[in-house]
């Protein structure tokens, strides 16, 4: 039997405010501050106090809600979600449960085969657990609990069970985060825990219409662990119903060490949770104002730049899809390409995806950091392509022009690197090589054609990089065959 997997999507995405979900409290770095600095008696959930709802944090739900299409309610309703738990200082989350902020919205996604638009089921505001650490010491177990995050802003998108491999899901939570991040939402950072994945895994037969039962891995933070949970459960289910058992629905947790998911708790039904309006927190109202400003506000999405990057520059796909990924990337893209004069814009792309991003790698800065302005880089790949410097040596000047922050042309100078097109200069280099090594002349003669690239290295390294690599070979063929 032919098996196909189904699999929708709950993200929860930690909202970029200053201050947390219903208290003043300042949203801190987890990785960084001490535990328990931002706690108040309202995220702390002492008895007696009251919520505030956090208008930039709807605001931002909001942009996420409009970008994706969604219809969004002008009335919402914020529940409470009961269950204990030691990082839970309530006893509930307050969370929105029958009546989300927004409802079918679209996520255009570029899976293996192509575009598809992936239906969004629901966009909710909720706030963030509290976390805890669990230590050994002296023969003692016990537990620490840290509330910095404990109401922090959380936005959960769910998704249609619309997806059916590992990476359609992974293309899904990419397109996913580069939205959430175009639209400032949230920093999208998984290794600080600011973007979770919890995703839904069935399988059943081929055409069959029901769908099979779930299991729901929790909080995964990292599209490699995505893709490796999602392909294990999948071939697991298949394993199960293969030898005659059944899948059950469970919630199961992401084991790195053995690569395997392991089982949390059986399902668990919506009325385990006793969700009830929060007697605390009035409707959410958002006018029709207030989504009209939204919506009117929202940058260009990440699928309708990409588009107009394919139109407008005749680049590559791959090349359009790692520039748009990041705003600031995308714009000094378009910087440098209505920069340059001579080049066309594609010469742009290869150089900011290819030589500047690998620079970068290596240096661990991110594109807004560089001292090379858009312009800079522009003026540089125009001197290559007009042929006042060899590419090799304007990547050296690039390299350059990162550590020292100066241009291009006050390098090539310095440097001394201006591309020598003389072609009698050029002749003359070349005689001289094949003049002092007459049995190399010889194989090339007898047959051996790579010893013209090893006479095109030996011309380079006595024009120190600078001779016209086309001239070169030209006149090396030239004389070779002479
Ligand atoms: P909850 O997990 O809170 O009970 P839902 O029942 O709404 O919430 O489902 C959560 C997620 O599971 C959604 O993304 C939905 O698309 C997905 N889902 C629901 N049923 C299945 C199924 N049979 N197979 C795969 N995914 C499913
Ligand atoms: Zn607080
Ligand atoms: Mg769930």
């Amino acid at each position: 039997m032919n098996y196909e997997a189904v699999i929708g999507l709950e993200i929860h995405a930690e909202l970029a405010t200053r201050s947390k979900m219903f208290c003043a409290c300042p949203v801190v770095d987890s990785t960084r501050s001490e535990p328990n600095v931002a706690v108040c008696p309202v995220c702390g959930g002492l008895p007696g106090v009251l919520p505030v709802i956090n208008h930039q944090a709807v605001e931002l739900a909001l942009r996420v809600a409009a970008a994706l299409g969604c219809t969004i309610n002008s009335t919402s309703i914020f529940a409470r979600k009961n269950y204990f738990y030691p990082d839970l200082p309530k006893g509930y989350q307050i969370s929105q449960y029958e009546t989300p902020l927004g409802v079918n919205g679209l996520l255009p996604v570029e899976m293996p085969d192509g575009w598809r638009k992936i239906r969004v089921r629901r966009v909710h505001l909720e706030e963030d657990t509290g976390k805890l650490t669990h230590v050994s010491k002296d023969g003692q177990d016990y537990s620490l609990v840290d509330l910095n995050r404990a109401g922090v802003p959380l936005l959960e998108i769910v998704s249609e069970p619309d997806l059916h491999t590992a990476q359609e899901v992974r293309a899904y939570a990419t397109a996913l985060r580069a939205l959430l991040r175009c639209v400032e939402a949230s920093s999208g950072d998984m290794e600080k825990g600011a973007l979770r994945i919890e995703p839904n895994i069935s399988v059943k037969p081929v055409g069959r219409a029901e769908l099979g039962t779930r299991v729901e891995v929790k909080n995964l933070n990292s599209f490699r662990v995505l893709e490796k949970a999602v392909d294990y459960q999948i071939q697991r289910q298949i394993e199960t119903l293969e030898a005659g058992g059944k899948v059950i629905q469970e919630t199961a947790g992401w084991n790195e060490t053995e690569g395997v998911t392991f089982s949390q708790r059986s399902k668990e039904e919506a009325h385990d949770y006793r969700y009830f309006p929060e007697p605390d927190l009035p409707p959410l109202v958002v006018s029709a104002e207030w989504q009209a400003r939204v919506r009117a506000a929202l940058p260009e999405l990440p699928w309708v730049k990409m588009e107009r990057f394919l139109r407008q520059y005749g680049i590559t796909p791959a090349d359009a899809r790692q520039l748009v990924e990041d705003k600031t990337v995308a714009a000094y893209f378009e910087s440098c390409a209505a920069a340059l004069k001579l080049a066309p814009a594609k010469s742009a792309a290869n150089w900011i995806t290819g030589e500047l991003f690998a620079r970068l790698n290596q240096s661990g800065q991110v594109i807004s950091e560089i001292e090379v302005s858009p312009v800079g880089l522009a003026d540089l790949i125009d001197r290559a392509a007009g042929g006042a410097i060899n590419l090799n040596s304007a990547k050296t000047v690039l390299g350059e022009m990162l550590n020292s922050g100066r241009g291009a042309a006050e390098i090539i100078r310095e440097l001394r690197l201006e591309q020598v097109n003389d072609s009698e200069w050029i002749a003359g280099l070349v005689r001289a090589a094949l003049q002092a090594n007459p049995a190399e002349v010889e194989k090339f003669r007898a047959g051996k054609e790579t010893v013209a690239n090893w006479f095109y290295g030996q011309v380079m390294r006595e024009a120190k990089g600078k001779a016209n690599p086309q001239v070169v070979k030209e006149e090396l063929e030239r004389q070779l065959r002479g």
